[in-house]
């Protein structure tokens, strides 16, 4: 009976997510719902990460379940591509190790690939080098590109370049 009101729950609230999801999104029913796991997700690894460094979590999933409305088939301000439930990811503009927290005015929705470059610059240094890789030429934006991706571990190689191919 619980669990049962639970997941009802837990669909109402993807439901107001699906108008969103219908952006991009031929099922936008089970991308909203793989879209509200994800944030589930995003708390909770925001908070396990708060903890180790003792900071107190200010986000909250209904807080991101509104701001994310906003960006669901927009382009990532960094690399253009179009985010939807699959590759949106939460990044902390100042990064927990450079002094930022989990704040709502400290977390933007920008592409898995972008977030795992940012890594810990700050935004000003990840737009210099963005704009520097872009400069050069295609092959060696490319490699860049793959290298800076590589950062977290678990970047699939032969997926190859699919940052580089909405940039101009
Ligand atoms: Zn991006």
């Amino acid at each position: 009976m619980k669990a049962k009101k639970k997941t009802k729950q837990r669909e109402r609230k993807s439901d107001a997510l699906i108008v969103y999801c219908a952006k991009y999104s031929k099922r936008p029913k089970l991308a909203s719902v793989r879209l509200d796991k994800k944030l589930v997700n995003m708390i909770n690894t925001c908070r396990t990460r708060d903890k180790k460094l003792e900071l107190q979590t200010l986000i909250t999933t209904s807080m991101l379940r509104e701001k994310v409305k906003h960006v669901l088939g927009e382009p990532c301000k960094y690399c253009g591509t179009i985010l939807d439930h699959n590759n949106i990811s939460l990044d902390h503009i100042v990064p927990l190790a450079r002094g930022g927290n989990s704040s709502e005015a400290n977390v933007q929705f920008i592409c898995n690939i972008c977030n795992r470059q940012k890594d810990k610059m700050l935004e000003q240094e990840f737009k210099q080098l963005k704009e520097l890789i872009n400069s050069f030429s295609e092959i060696s934006r490319i490699y860049v590109n793959r290298k800076l991706s590589m950062n977290g571990g678990h970047y699939d190689l032969s997926k190859g370049t699919q940052t580089e191919s909405k940039e101009g």
